[in-house]
C-alpha cells in the first residue's frame, strides 16, 4: 500500500458490517435501508435488462435519460438549471463523483478545506489527490451542531483550491443554516475556491425543513460541484448510481479523471433511476415520512438509556453521547456492542482527524434507516446497556 493511503487502509463501514455479520448483530452502523426502492424502478431495471439493447457501456457522461431527469429534478427542487449535455456527469455513486472532482480539479499541494466530522472518503480522496486537508470543526449548539466560522475564516486562503460541504451532514444529522452556507460562500468568492457540495441526503430532511444547495448562493453556481446519488433518495445503495452537476469547465475536469476510473457503469440501472426521478416524487415523500418516524423511535430508545442524543434534522443518523453509559471512548462501546448485545453502531473517531479526536470520542452514530420492527428489536437489545 502506498504511503498516502496507509492512514485509510480499511474503512469503518467494512469493519462494522463484518462485525455485525460475525455476531449476527442488528447493523445500525453502515447506513443502508432494509426496505426496497420504488417497485416501478425495480421493474424498469429488470425489464430493460431482459429486453436487451442496454447491457453495454453507457456514454461516458451517463445515459441521456438520466442526465435529463437529473436536470429536471434540480430545476424543480432548487430552481437551478444545468445543461444535460455539458453540465451533468453520471458517476459510480456519489463516492466516485467526489473522487473525480478532487482528482480532476484540485492541484497536488493545494489545500482542501473539510468540515469536521467528515464522511471518511473525503479525507482519503484529498490524500489520493496529493492535496492537503485543512479541517474546520462543527461545534455543538443546543441540540445540534453549527460551523465554527472563525475557524473557517482562518482555514481559507489563496492556497485553498476547494472546500467540501456536506449538508444534510453525515454523521451529525445537522443541516447547515443559511448563515453557515453564506459564510462558506463568502470565502469561496473571496479566494476563488471551488465548493464540492455533497448533497446525497437532499431529500431526507425532516419536520418540514427544506434543503438548500450552496449552489443557490450568490456567485456560487459558477463555482460549485453539486454531488448527489440515487442511493439514499431511492433506497438502492447497492446500485451505485450517482451524479455531479457543475458548470461545463468543472465537469470537464472531473470527467478527465472519471473516464479513467470507471469510464461508465450500470447502463440499465441508470435508465431505471431516470424513470424513478421522473415518476416517483410521491414515493420519496413517503420515504421521508417513514424515516422521520424511525428517527423518533430510535431517539426514544437511546434517550431512554440516558444517552444525550442530538437533534437530527436530516440524513439516516443520530449522534449519541456514550458518556452516560460509562464510556468516554465510544470506540470501546462500539467494539463491544455487536458481540455482547447484538447491535452494531459506529464511533465518530473515523470521521475526525487524530489531533481533534478528543472533542468527538464520546459520540456514537446510530443509523435509523431500518424497519420499525427491527428498531424495536434493537431497542430491546440496547435496553441491556450499560455493559
Ligand atoms: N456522501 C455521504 C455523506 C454519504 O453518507 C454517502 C453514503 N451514502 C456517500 C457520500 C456515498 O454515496 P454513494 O453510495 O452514492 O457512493
Ligand atoms: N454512506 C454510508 C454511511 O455513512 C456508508 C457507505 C459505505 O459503506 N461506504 O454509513
Amino acid at each position: 500500500t502506498v504511503q498516502r493511503l496507509l492512514p485509510h487502509a480499511s474503512t469503518i463501514f467494512a469493519e462494522v458490517s463484518d462485525a455485525a455479520r460475525t455476531h449476527q448483530a442488528i447493523n445500525l452502523g453502515q447506513g443502508f435501508p432494509d426496505t426496497e426502492g420504488p417497485q416501478s424502478m425495480l421493474q424498469v431495471a429488470a425489464d430493460v435488462i431482459a429486453a436487451g439493447g442496454h447491457n453495454q457501456y453507457a456514454p461516458g457522461r451517463g445515459v441521456q435519460e438520466l442526465r435529463n431527469a437529473v436536470s429536471t429534478q434540480i430545476s424543480r427542487d432548487e430552481g437551478l438549471t444545468y445543461d444535460p449535455d455539458t453540465e451533468i456527469l453520471v458517476t459510480v455513486g456519489a463516492t466516485e463523483g467526489i473522487a473525480s472532482a478532487l482528482l480532476g480539479l484540485v492541484e497536488p499541494g493545494s489545500e482542501v478545506v473539510v468540515i469536521e466530522p467528515y464522511y471518511d472518503s473525503y479525507a482519503a480522496c484529498v490524500d489520493l489527490a496529493g492535496a492537503r486537508r485543512r479541517t474546520v470543526p462543527l461545534v455543538p449548539a443546543g441540540e445540534t451542531f453549527v460551523l465554527d466560522r472563525d475557524a473557517l475564516a482562518a482555514a481559507c486562503s489563496n492556497a485553498t483550491s476547494a472546500v467540501i460541504v456536506n449538508s444534510p451532514h453525515n454523521p451529525t444529522g445537522a443541516v447547515l443554516s443559511d448563515g453557515d452556507l453564506e459564510a462558506i460562500a463568502a470565502e469561496c468568492r473571496e479566494h476563488d475556491i471551488i465548493a464540492i457540495s455533497d448533497e446525497v441526503y437532499e431529500h431526507l430532511v425532516f419536520d418540514g425543513a427544506r434543503h438548500r444547495s450552496i449552489a443557490r448562493f450568490e456567485g456560487m453556481r459558477e463555482r460549485t460541484v453539486r454531488v448527489s446519488s440515487a442511493a439514499k433518495s431511492l433506497s438502492c445503495t447497492g446500485w451505485k448510481i450517482g451524479w455531479i452537476t457543475a458548470p461545463a469547465d468543472l465537469i470537464a475536469g472531473a470527467m478527465a479523471a472519471k473516464q479513467y476510473l470507471s469510464f461508465s457503469s450500470g447502463t440499465p440501472l441508470q435508465i431505471a433511476v431516470a424513470h424513478a426521478l421522473e415518476h416517483e416524487q410521491a414515493w420519496i415523500g413517503e420515504l421521508r415520512a417513514q424515516l422521520q418516524a424511525q428517527r423518533d423511535q430510535l431517539y426514544a430508545a437511546l434517550t431512554g438509556l440516558g444517552m444525550g442524543v442530538s437533534h437530527c434534522v436530516g440524513t439516516y443518523f443520530l449522534a449519541a453521547d456514550a458518556r452516560p453509559l460509562g464510556y468516554s471512548d465510544a470506540t470501546e462501546l462500539c467494539r463491544r456492542m455487536p458481540r455482547e448485545i447484538g447491535v452494531a453502531a459506529v464511533p465518530f473517531s473515523p470521521f475526525v482527524d487524530a489531533g481533534s479526536a478528543g472533542a468527538w470520542s464520546h459520540l456514537t452514530r446510530f443509523a435509523f434507516c431500518k424497519r420499525p420492527e427491527v428498531l424495536a428489536d434493537a431497542a430491546e437489545r440496547l435496553s441491556t446497556l450499560p455493559i
